[in-house]
């Protein structure tokens, strides 16, 4: 059965607190007994003193007048005066018990002929009473069906210091069994009860109100989550740490949600934006082709040339859609083997040099291996892919280089990375774009690159391929002094 939060918590205090007054009834009263008992136990003691001091006055003054009923005998106590060998001397009962014609539970006993000076003598109580000790001692009787019975025993000394006789009391206590409890106190038990099931309900509903609200909201808003409302949030800075912390992460998790759905619709748009241009421009040259010029032989050559380019475009915009989208998936399957990064720098740049040579910009390398380095600018790499990071850097650089500059490619080697550096004395890159000079579409002045041909993924596949290889890339640029973008890769032995 599927219980409240409210009914569950109420339930688990009710237990805590039975369980507590379980363990704790049985030891107060334990502890009330012993207190009842050893206040009992001194009265007694108390009043047998008392009597025989009294009696000590009468032995030293000569002859013994017999102890009366009158003088110092509490109701239900059977009080006795016996000589040391055990001998009664006096037996008497408290007026009010023989008036009331109780019997006393020793009464049942002399009456069975039980209590004989031997008997009396072997007990504990009147041996050390006989030694000048007043003493008290707790027996069940038997022959009272088990009642328990208080004595004491004080001596009463001769004026030689010697013990002349023992004054005896003993009275009945009280049942301790639950059975013999008044019935005020068991109604008093289960009031106790029905106050512990009202606190426990109480505490258990207050304390499920302070975590099932929260929680209601928390699913309430998970539902708007689901229904594609990202903008939701819940509050914090609750007095439960837990239900904080789950606020917290719950407000987290629907803030990157919303920042990745912005992303995903932001490229999307962007996506389309970069389609849609080259199709609009070879679906007009389709067009303006079937208007006639097809058949003009002169004029179609730069139409089919401009739809070639376009369609170039396409293609390279869509492969490097699915190499940012494998790259992301991990599964861009790269081919790891060592190789001189040096080797690889000079080779692209001669692959790109006619395209520099076109726009009369310098391709250099240059090698800066300290001295006393062994080993040349060696990394475990997919040769493929870092040659792709090269041409998309020396690309830039040698589209934003001015005629006549030179772009320079660097190598280093720092602790274990082996660095290769792209500069160019081209416009560079005012410092509010350089954040977000990897992110993809991403372009300083769309307007400016539109121009010249860029959809703002050459960056993004960089770091994105970079990246996959363990390393890293950094951009350094002051507008108007040329850029300079650095690849960092782990270095290899
Ligand atoms: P694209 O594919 O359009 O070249 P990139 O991701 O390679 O896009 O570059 C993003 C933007 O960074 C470019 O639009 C350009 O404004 C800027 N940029 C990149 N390299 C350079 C550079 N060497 N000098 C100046 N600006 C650069």
């Amino acid at each position: 059965m599927k219980l409240t939060l409210g009914a569950r918590l109420a339930l688990s205090y009710l237990v805590v607190i039975l369980v507590g007054m379980g363990i704790v009834a049985p030891l107060a009263w334990l502890a009330m007994e012993r207190l009842y008992l050893n206040t009992q136990s001194a009265s007694l003691l108390a009043q047998a003193q008392l009597v025989a001091s009294a009696l000590g006055t009468q032995v030293t003054t000569g002859g013994i007048v017999p102890y009366s009923q009158s003088s110092n005998v509490a109701p239900g106590i059977h009080t006795r005066v016996i000589d040391p060998q055990g001998g009664a001397v006096i037996d008497l009962l408290g007026p009010a018990q023989s008036q009331a014609g109780l019997s006393l539970p020793e009464l049942a006993q002399n009456a069975a002929g039980l209590v004989t000076p031997v008997e009396l003598l072997s007990r504990p109580e009147i041996a050390r009473a006989r030694q000048g000790q007043a003493a008290t001692a707790i027996r069940s009787l038997e022959a009272a069906g088990g009642k328990r019975v208080l004595y004491a025993a004080a001596p009463v000394l001769a004026g030689d210091g010697r013990v002349a006789q023992i004054v005896y009391l003993a009275t009945p206590l009280p049942d301790t069994q639950l059975g013999a409890l008044p019935a005020t106190l068991g109604w008093q038990f289960v009031g106790v009860l029905l106050g512990a099931v009202l606190l426990a309900g109480a505490a258990g509903l207050i304390l499920a109100r302070r975590i099932a609200r929260p929680l209601a909201k928390m699913a309430e808003a998970a539902h708007a989550v689901a229904e594609g409302d990202l903008t939701q949030s819940v509050p914090e800075g609750g007095s439960i740490r837990e239900l904080d912390v789950l606020g917290q992460a719950f407000n987290r998790m629907t803030a990157s949600l919303h920042q990745s759905d912005q992303a995903k619709t932001a490229f999307i748009s962007d996506v389309t934006h970069e389609l849609r241009t080259p199709l609009t421009v070879i679906k007009g040259t389709i067009e303006t082709l079937e208007d006639g010029a097809v058949d003009d032989l002169e004029a179609r050559g730069p139409f089919l040339a401009a739809m070639y380019r376009e369609t170039d475009r396409l293609i390279r915009l869509v492969n490097d859609l699915l190499l940012l989208t494998r790259a992301d998936a991990g599964a861009l399957n790269l081919q790891l083997h060592p190789f001189d990064l040096a080797e690889l720098a000079r080779q692209r740049c001669a692959h790109l040099e006619q395209r520099a040579a076109q726009r009369q910009v310098t391709l250099r390398v240059l090698e800066q291996l300290p001295p006393d380095a062994a080993r040349p600018f060696n990394v475990r790499a997919d040769a493929d892919r870092i040659a792709q990071v090269l041409d998309n850097l020396l690309d830039n650089a040698i589209r934003y280089a001015p005629p006549g500059s030179d772009v320079t490619v660097t190598l280093t080697q720092a602790g274990q990375e082996t660095a290769c550096r792209v500069d160019d004395c081209g416009p560079g890159i005012p410092a509010k774009h350089l954040p977000f000079i990897f992110e993809r579409f991403y372009r300083v002045d769309s307007g400016r690159d539109r121009g010249q041909g860029g959809a703002g993924l050459g960056l993004a596949i960089v770091h994105s391929l970079v990246l996959a290889h363990g390393g890293r890339v950094t951009v350094e640029s002051v507008e108007g002094q040329g850029a300079s973008f650095t690849i960092w890769l782990p270095a290899h032995d």
